[in-house]
Parts: structure tokens; sequence; C-alpha cells
């Protein structure tokens, strides 16, 4: 029996330079799909509308990025554990005409952090930003990971201060500090933790040159630094940390297995990932 066509895309504003569709196109070609996948930018004063035409003409599932995650929360019919305890969706499953919320960066970021587990029991984490990738990236630390102690950097205190409050229940018995991303503070936080990852978009094309922690940091061969950003796959950050012999990890399996999650409960099947890795290093190949 032929398999019935379904679409999807991603909502955001803007979306041309996602790498979701190239992502998910790849995929249904690898198995053989008849689906479709395309970018769709929607203004934010649009969404609500916007996203109603998208359900009545037939969409079956989208992915959601900036600056749409946590509003598109309130136009659900239901959202994932994982969802409401991060405040964001970037994964919507439409199942028998009700709408369905995920997060399924959590997914992607514990597909990296995991095989660390043992080793980061007890250590040390230092995390430098606080926004959507942030949520995802402390929700994995403290369910899954249970680190000593988590280092929350942000240049506005007051956000810092909110973002470890919104995490108190969950807690458990890993100690919680904020503080304030001066380059002092960052230099002597960096020296103290195990694992430092970066959630802020610092250092992404085309601001190659940036770097989260400046350019007087250094690091220790036992450090591990995580860069969520994928563009360029090596940021000045995690070429500082290599060169200085430090265990490094990029941002793009965090996409990868993101994306793989979505496609897993729009589809029911597993994401080709080899297929797709390669279509990706492709595209990434040519960023600078
Ligand atoms: P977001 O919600 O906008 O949060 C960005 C965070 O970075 C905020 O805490 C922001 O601080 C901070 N920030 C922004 N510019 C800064 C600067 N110049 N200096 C210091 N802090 C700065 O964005 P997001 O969704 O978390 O995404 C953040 C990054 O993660 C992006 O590069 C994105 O591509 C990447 N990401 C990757 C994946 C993946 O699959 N690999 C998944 C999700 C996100 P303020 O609150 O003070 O503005």
């Amino acid at each position: 029996m032929a398999i019935q066509k379904m679409k999807f895309g991603i909502i955001g504003y803007p979306v041309q330079h996602s790498l979701s569709p190239i992502l998910h196109t790849t995929a249904f070609k690898a198995l053989d799909l008849p689906h479709s996948y395309e970018g769709i930018e929607v203004h934010p004063t649009n969404l609500r509308t916007k996203f109603k035409n998208l359900l009545e003409n037939g969409f079956s599932g989208f992915n959601v990025t900036i600056p749409h995650k946590q509003v598109i929360m309130r136009l659900l019919d239901e959202r994932s554990p994982e969802a409401t305890a991060i405040g964001a969706v970037n994964t919507v499953v439409v199942r028998d005409g009700a709408t369905i919320g995920h997060n399924t960066d959590v997914a992607g970021i514990l597909k990296s952090l995991l095989p660390l587990q043992d080793e980061l029991v007890g250590k040390k984490v230092m995390v430098l930003g606080t926004g959507g990738a942030a949520h995802a990236v402390m929700y994995c630390l403290l369910k899954y990971i249970h680190p000593n102690l988590v280092r929350v950097a942000s240049r506005t205190m007051g956000r810092a201060i909110n973002f470890v409050s919104e995490f108190d229940k969950m807690k458990g018995n890993t100690v919680l500090f904020k503080q304030l991303s001066t380059k002092e503070n960052m230099l002597r936080m960096v020296e103290r933790c195990d694992l430092i990852i970066n959630t802020t978009p610092v250092g992404m094309s085309p601001h190659l040159d940036q770097s989260p922690l400046g350019d007087a940091v250094r690091f220790r061969p036992d450090q591990i630094v995580m860069d969520l950003i994928y563009t360029p796959m090596e940021t000045t950050l995690l070429r500082r940390a290599r060169e200085d012999g430090a265990r490094t990890i990029n941002g793009l399996e965090t996409l990868i297995h993101q994306a793989a999650e979505a496609f897993k409960l729009w589809t029911g099947l597993e994401m080709p990932v080899r297929e797709v890795r390669e279509a990706l290093m492709r595209k990434l190949a040519g960023v600078q």
C-alpha cells in the first residue's frame, strides 16, 4: 500500500538559514518516504493566525525555532513533561486533530552528555547563557547527569537569578550558583570547572573570531568544552580548547539527535542518522 504523503515544516523568524529542511528532506529521501518539509517564515505578530492556517492546510508536524518556542506553547492542546519543565517547545505533533508540543533539544543534548555521565557525577559544570538551549541543558544535567555543582553565567544578573530559581525544585543534591559573566569571573570559573558548556550564540557564523570567554582563557587537558553552535563546526572557543588539549564537543550531534527524536515522533521511524550527518557535513563544509 502506498504511504500517504505528510507535510512538515519549521516555523521561525527568520528561517532561511535553518538546516532542518535539508536534514529532514535527506531523511525522507533516504527512506523513500513521499513527505515534504519546508521553512515557514512567520512574523511574531502573526503566529496565531498563521499556525491555524497551517493546521487547516493539513500539516502533520512542525519544528519551532526562535522566536516562537515559548509563545507557541499557549496555542497547543497538550505539552510533554520536558516541554513543560523547560517552558519551550521545538517540535509539534499533530495527531487526530490535536496538537502536542515536545522539546526534543533535551534528547539531542543528552546524546552528547550521556557518554560523560559516569565521569561527571560529583564534578563541576559551567553553563554560559540562560536562554532556551540553556534550559534544555540544565534539565539534562539535573535529571540525568547529577553534577556536584552548576555555575550559571549571564550578562544579566537578574536573568541568572530567575534561571536558577526555575530549577530549584529539580536540583536535588546539585548546588546551583549564579554569576555575572564579567571577564574576571568567567576566567576564575573556567579554572574551577570540569565541563564548560556554551549555550550563547557568541562565536556563531559570521562572527567567527568571537568567543564567550574572550581571548585570555586557557584550558587543561582534563577539561571538557561543549559548544551548542554548529555553524561553524569548530568555534573559536572549541579551537582554543582543542589547542590546549581539552576534549571538545560541537553542536552537530545535538542538532542531529534533536531532529531524530522529532522524526520518530512524526513518523514512528528511526531517522537515517548516517545519511543525515553526511548531508549536513557537506553543507557545513562550505560555512565559514
Ligand atoms: P536564546 O533563547 O536567544 O538564548 C541566548 C542566550 O545567550 C541568552 O541567555 C542571552 O543572554 C545569551 N547571549 C546572547 N548574546 C550574548 C552575548 N553577546 N554575550 C553574552 N550572552 C549572550 O537562544 P537559544 O535558543 O538558547 O540558542 C542559543 C544558541 O544555541 C544558538 O547559537 C543556537 O544555534 C544554539 N542551539 C543549538 C542547538 C543544536 O541543536 N546544536 C539547539 C538549540 C540551540 P540575554 O538573555 O542576556 O540576552
